[in-house]
């Protein structure tokens, strides 16, 4: 996108004006648990419109904590060496004045929430959030600063949250969209994959004396790769229904995709995300664009 380095402008419109008619509607989408390298395996001409696929590095290495800090306006970061931290930031919260389509755009009314649903209700967005993932369910911190936020009843079901997306010519939109297709067990998963919970189901497993699921040091290298084709399938998939959103959204909508983390498969003896500490966890895809024409 643009020039990584914005300068500021001063009288110009700030998180606390109502600057709505001229602002972008915003879809900002995050595959959960997509890896970089799996956009790169798959087939994805819809997503390609959007402009190059960044490989960029997650704050986190699951939902959760990764969520919060999407949440609070810093995208999977760049690391450029040489540089501190701190510009790092700045540069990310800038990038927000093209996304929004504010150039002059002021951040004190970030503060002191740091969250980026109730900084955009400020300048006058409706904030409306669906998410496939349990723990980012609507009862979470999660839900902060939205409108309307719902935990689909589908763990993948992209294209039920485009049908329930709406615009208002009058108002711009924040649409946030955390996609389950390309978690583990996938879109399309092999039917031996083995039964694996995140942190919610593990915790209502819990609550059931449930047995412990047993996964050992090892694993099958071909049930590895075959899993890692699943979610480049379900990546492929996800992407021939962005023909859908790209007509439902207004020309001057503003497209995010990324993801929260990766996921290994088996690389160094670790499969999943989470208590993983792995490169190949912390990287993930970065495009972003205008809705293509
Ligand atoms: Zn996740």
């Amino acid at each position: 996108m643009g020039e990584p380095f914005l300068r500021s402008k001063k009288g110009s419109p700030t998180l606390s004006s109502r600057e709505t008619p001229t602002m972008n509607d915003v879809v900002y989408i995050v595959l959960d648990s997509c890896r970089y390298d799996t956009w790169e395996a798959a087939a994805t001409p819809n997503l390609d419109r959007l402009g190059v696929v960044e490989r960029r590095w997650a704050y986190a290495s699951w939902t959760s904590p990764a969520h919060q800090v999407l949440l609070m306006g810093l995208l999977p970061h760049v690391s450029p060496p040489g540089v501190h931290a701190s510009e790092v930031y700045r540069q990310e919260l800038l990038s927000w004045r093209e996304r929004l389509g504010a150039p002059d755009l002021e951040f004190a009314g970030f503060l002191p929430q740091l969250n980026l649903p109730t900084a955009l209700k400020r300048l006058g967005y409706r904030t409306l959030g669906r998410v496939s993932l349990p723990v980012l369910n609507q009862h979470t911190v999660f839900a902060t600063g939205f409108d309307d936020y719902r935990l689909m009843a589908s763990h993948a079901d992209f294209a039920g949250m485009i049908q329930q997306m709406s615009f208002d010519p009058g108002r711009p939109s924040f649409w946030f969209l955390n996609l389950g297709e390309t978690h583990y067990p996938y879109l399309l998963p092999p039917e031996d994959a083995p039964r694996l919970h995140g942190l919610h189901g593990v915790v209502k497993d819990l609550a059931h004396a449930a047995e412990p699921v047993a996964v050992g040091p090892g694993f099958d290298p071909a049930e590895m790769a075959c899993l890692r084709k699943a979610q480049v399938r379900a990546l492929e998939t996800v992407d021939g229904l962005l023909p859908a959103l790209y007509a439902k959204l207004p020309a001057d909508a503003w497209i995010i995709v990324t993801a929260d983390h990766g996921e290994l498969f088996g690389e160094d003896g670790y499969f999943g995300h989470g208590p993983v500490m792995h490169p190949k966890v912390f990287e993930v895809p970065f495009v972003e664009g205008r809705r293509p024409a």
